[in-house]
């Protein structure tokens, strides 16, 4: 008799008929560093233990997402998902549901575990670095971390994680003098660079259109020191990718404000304390922790998740009238 396979699961869509495939994950909303473009100096309100989901919650709803609803990629972020106590013993465990495993990480202490997730299962990393230079790196994040960062990009390399990402959040008059560097630089390490415009979503709402370089900006001083072939997108992924010279180097743009790609958009997030967001720019949420805490079967949490997703909206607007800001800001989502 032919082994017994369970079936596919249906389609996570919405009614723009956009299928969703890809589970951001907040481990934790709280961080090391205080990066100017995220949150102040004195740090956010922390979410108390309580709130959080635990290992075992999070895990059930990751099996949930993976088996019932077609969740094919689980990309771990935070606030600083380092800072999550155990962190290897839990991918570990999501590991074994299936899915590619990413992680986006400051790199603050990813040189000491960059070889114990790579070992627990986890496939690929993104590691935010805006600067290379020292002094304007502590500025930016008011901490004085560049060399472990640094140190954190080179292990996990070395420890086999495939791609290892940079992700620069370009700013004007800040780091924008930078762009050609910080691709050399990569370059030269074997990662594979890109670059984010910034968005509304610092926690202190001090961001301005004016500050924010654009990816066309980008582009502009990138071309002047190679010869840029586009490559496109890879499936829904947000990053247009440019190859450097003809060579295998490729650089990426994230240009979530000029050219949103809201369209073909196939990601859900859950945040820390288990609320599920059908975007980034979202105002309500779905409280998957309460179902949890209430009782609730797989089946009941996975009802609540399609009604989530069904309910997405079409597309971010920021720039439009009528555009409202979301009460939590980018490191409390899980960027
Ligand atoms: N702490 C980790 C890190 O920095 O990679 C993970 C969380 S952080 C919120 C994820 C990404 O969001 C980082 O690449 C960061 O640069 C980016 N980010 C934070 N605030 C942003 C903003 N206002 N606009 C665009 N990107 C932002
Ligand atoms: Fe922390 Fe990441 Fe926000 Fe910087 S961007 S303050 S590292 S959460």
């Amino acid at each position: 008799m032919a082994p017994r396979t369970s079936p596919a699961p249906a389609p996570l869509a919405d009614r723009f008929g956009r299928v969703h495939t890809d589970l951001r994950i907040s481990l934790t909303d709280r961080c090391n560093l205080r990066c100017t473009y995220c949150m102040p100096a004195q740090g956010l309100d922390w979410l108390p233990k309580p709130e959080l989901l635990t290992d075992d919650e999070l895990l059930r709803l990751a099996g949930i997402a993976v088996r019932r609803l077609g969740i094919r990629t689980l990309r771990l972020t935070g606030g600083e998902p380092l800072l999550r106590r155990g962190l290897p013993g839990l991918v570990e465990r999501l590991a074994e549901l299936g899915a590619e495993l990413s992680l986006t990480t400051n790199g603050v202490g990813l040189a000491r575990l960059a070889p114990e997730l790579k070992r627990a299962g986890l496939h690929r990393a993104n590691v935010s670095l805006d600067t290379l230079r020292p002094e304007r790196y502590a500025a930016l994040t008011r901490r004085d971390r560049l060399a472990d960062v640094l140190a954190g990009l080179a292990a996990a390399r070395d420890a086999g994680l495939r791609p290892v990402k940079v992700n620069a959040v370009p700013v004007r008059g800040v780091n924008d003098d930078e762009l050609v560097e910080l691709v050399e630089f990569a370059v030269r390490g074997g990662y594979r660079m890109r670059f984010i415009e910034s968005m509304p979503l610092d926690a202190q709402g001090t961001w301005d259109r004016a500050a924010m370089v654009t990816a066309e900006e980008v582009l502009a001083v990138l071309g002047g020191r190679w010869r840029l072939t586009p490559v496109g997108r890879h499936g829904n992924a947000p990053a247009e990718e440019w190859r450097l010279d003809g060579t295998e180097h490729v650089v990426g743009v994230i240009a979530s404000v000029t050219r949103p790609f809201c369209g073909g958009c196939d990601r859900v997030r859950l945040t820390a304390d288990g609320q599920l967001r059908n975007c980034l720019f979202a105002t309500a949420e779905s409280d998957l922790r309460a179902l949890l805490r209430s009782g609730a079967d797989d089946a009941g949490i996975e009802a609540a998740w399609r009604a989530c997703v069904a309910g997405k909206g079409p597309g971010h607007r920021i720039g439009e009238a009528g555009f409202e800001r979301p009460a939590r800001s980018m490191s409390a989502i899980g960027g």
